[in-house]
């Protein structure tokens, strides 16, 4: 497997992390206000609000709102 670089399989298993959530233009309460299911991406006085460390990446927001509005930028961490 010249050039191929294989990890040993870590002890404990990777998990996602939530970078940032991105807005992309507008996006309205009628549309997708009720679509987060944390509260991590809300509408506060017609405001959006997004608060990534209570963002879970189900990616519903994505899906109802528009993957070009709202992006969530996600990472992995893995134990060494
Ligand atoms: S990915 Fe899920 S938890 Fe995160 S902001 Fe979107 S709807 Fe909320």
């Amino acid at each position: 497997m010249d050039g191929m670089a294989w990890r040993a399989r870590p002890q404990k298993p990777c998990h996602i992390v939530v970078q940032s959530i991105e807005i992309v233009g507008e996006l309205s309460s009628e549309e997708c206000g009720d679509v987060c299911p944390t509260e991590a991406l809300r509408f506060e006085r017609d405001h959006v609000v997004a608060e990534p460390e209570r963002c879970l990446a189900c990616l519903a927001c994505m899906a109802l709102c528009g993957p070009s509005r709202v992006r969530i930028v996600t990472d992995w961490i893995c134990p060494e």
